[in-house]
């Protein structure tokens, strides 16, 4: 018999209004059945907006420390129920045991963080141009925070923004991906163990167009913090821009990672296999264009292919899984799809290129890890974001060549050069377009206490993560304090 999740509104776990319900499940074995949810539509969503303004009367009122106590609660049963939420966590998404411990710890980091911030709301206080007077400012909560998040990292995304949401003094409304929605539930549980007031936090399950887009419409939210694709992040801001809503959108990527010829390539390799097919390929951040200086690529090739062949599929609680299954069919589809375009293009196919059906594999959504060689930069594999197992390798002649290639795509997050050159290592820090530059390591393996976002399409200048985080949550508020007992005027006095 399946599990039957609900959603939590106005304090109290409940079904769909309207009683509708979706399935979900485990992408490495269709058999398994994870749960059943609810489908929700705009009335759940009014209905957990309408509670979360209430809850935000109180909540804003907390010292932020006291916020921050119940962050550190919230870290520490994580920590508790890591295991736990990792194993359920690759069971409903796919990737493995080992990554999904990494995206909880990645939670676990997040909430250590807030607790720390939640003591250093600095504001400054400067001079006044007046005498007799203070100015000073401070920082105030928004009010309702919308939360949207993807399925590929269902834990760490909404922990990045729900944590300092709260933290600083708003009420949260989140809807995880409908592919994770049993991950949310499980943060969501831990945040109300941890202390959270219920109303402060509401859980709304469903779709993008039946509960994301009320929710991003909904004239009582202040702010949207949404995580995703391009193509939904454009529309999303749409309509917030018509509102005069805040929002910060984190988007695709199509990261590239340089390999000159002084590189380790060793090293590189690594970085290479990791960033391309950790997650499967479906990371913002993944590899998926190597960018590989003439004198070492066919060497380099070589040994990619042979480590790829290597790399072991499967369900990824299994013990010795490299690689897990991609979320869906529908995923799948497009990833193939991409792979076949990359054919008519000219590129030339290594490996992969198939569906995985091997034994058990065929029972769920695998797809095998796959290089095209002889790729040029304007072709289509090269620029759009295939978000799957599928890396394509461009050669260069030169470092400058190299540089001009990377940034040669709508997308900004991240990027990688592996070289022993100090002073290409510089030059690569000040000149790639991208909000990441990592030097001698992988696209991937973002610190929870650092900022975390792109340029150019990948988003619209907010950062997730650290300190910028709690930017995008926060309202500043100046605030002048008038002592001398007398009308005095800005500028006129001063002459
Ligand atoms: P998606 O854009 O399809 O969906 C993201 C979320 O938005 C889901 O919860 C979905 O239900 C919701 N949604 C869909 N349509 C909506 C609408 N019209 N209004 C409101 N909400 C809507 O993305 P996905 O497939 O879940 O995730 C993969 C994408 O996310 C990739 O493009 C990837 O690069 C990106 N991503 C970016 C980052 C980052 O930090 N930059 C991190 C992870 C993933």
């Amino acid at each position: 018999m399946a599990k039957k999740y609900q959603n939590f509104i106005n304090g109290r776990w409940c079904d769909a209004i309207d009683g509708e319900t979706f399935e979900n499940r485990n992408p490495a074995d269709r058999d398994d059945l994870i749960g059943i949810f609810p489908k929700s539509n705009k009335k759940d969503v009014d209905e957990a907006v309408k509670a979360a303004r209430e809850a935000f009367k109180e909540w804003r009122l907390v010292p932020a420390p006291q916020r921050g106590q119940i962050m550190k609660k919230i870290g520490d049963l994580m920590v508790q129920r890591k295991e736990q939420i990792a194993r359920e966590m690759t069971r409903e998404m796919g990737k493995v045991f080992t990554e999904t411990m990494g995206d909880t710890q990645e939670g676990i980091d997040t909430a250590y963080y807030a607790d720390g911030e939640s003591r250093r709301f600095f504001a400054p206080s400067v001079p006044s141009e007046l005498p007799n007077k203070v100015a000073m400012t401070t920082r105030q909560p928004m009010g309702v925070a919308g939360v949207i998040c993807p399925w590929n990292f269902p834990m760490a995304i909404p922990t990045w923004k729900i944590f300092p949401a709260l933290t600083c003094g708003n009420a949260v409304v989140f809807k995880p991906a409908s592919d994770v929605p049993a991950t949310g539930t499980a943060l969501v549980e831990i945040l109300l163990d941890g202390g959270v007031p219920p109303k402060a936090i509401n859980l709304v399950h469903g779709t993008g167009s039946t509960v994301g887009s009320p929710l991003v419409e909904h004239p009582d939210v202040d702010v949207i913090s949404f995580t995703g694709s391009s193509v939904v992040g454009r529309k999303i801001a749409e309509a917030c821009g018509r509102d005069l809503k805040r929002i910060s959108l984190e988007l695709g990527g199509k990261n590239g990672q340089i390999v000159m010829d002084d590189a380790n390539l060793e090293l590189a390799i690594d970085g290479a296999l990791w960033g391309a097919f950790g997650t499967t390929g479906q990371r913002c951040t993944a590899t998926s264009r190597l960018i590989v200086q003439e004198d070492v690529h066919d060497q380099f090739v070589d040994m990619l292919l042979e480590r790829t062949k290597k790399l072991k599929l499967g369900y990824g609680n299994n013990e010795g899984v490299d690689v897990g299954p991609v979320i869906n069919e529908g995923q799948r589809k497009i990833i193939h799809n991409y792979v076949q375009i990359g054919q008519k293009e000219g590129a030339r196919m290594l490996c992969g290129g198939q569906y995985a059906t091997d034994g058990d594999l065929a029972k769920g959504y695998f797809y095998k890890p796959t290089i095209f060689t002889d790729v040029t930069s304007e072709m289509c594999i090269a620029q759009e974001e295939i978000f799957g197992p599928v890396v394509v390798v461009i050669k260069v002649k030169s470092f400058d060549e190299a540089i001009s290639v990377l940034n040669d795509t709508a997308y900004g997050l991240s990027s990688s050069v592996y070289t022993n050159d100090v002073n290409r290592a510089f030059r690569a820090m000040r000149d790639i377009e991208a909000g990441i530059t990592y030097i001698n390591g992988p696209t991937i393996g973002a610190e929870a206490h650092l900022p975390f976002g792109g340029v150019k399409d990948t988003g619209n200048g907010h950062r997730e993560g650290g300190w910028t985080a709690y930017e995008i949550f926060s309202e500043w508020k100046t605030l002048y304090v008038d002592f001398s007992g007398k009308l005095q005027r800005a500028q006129i006095d001063n002459q």
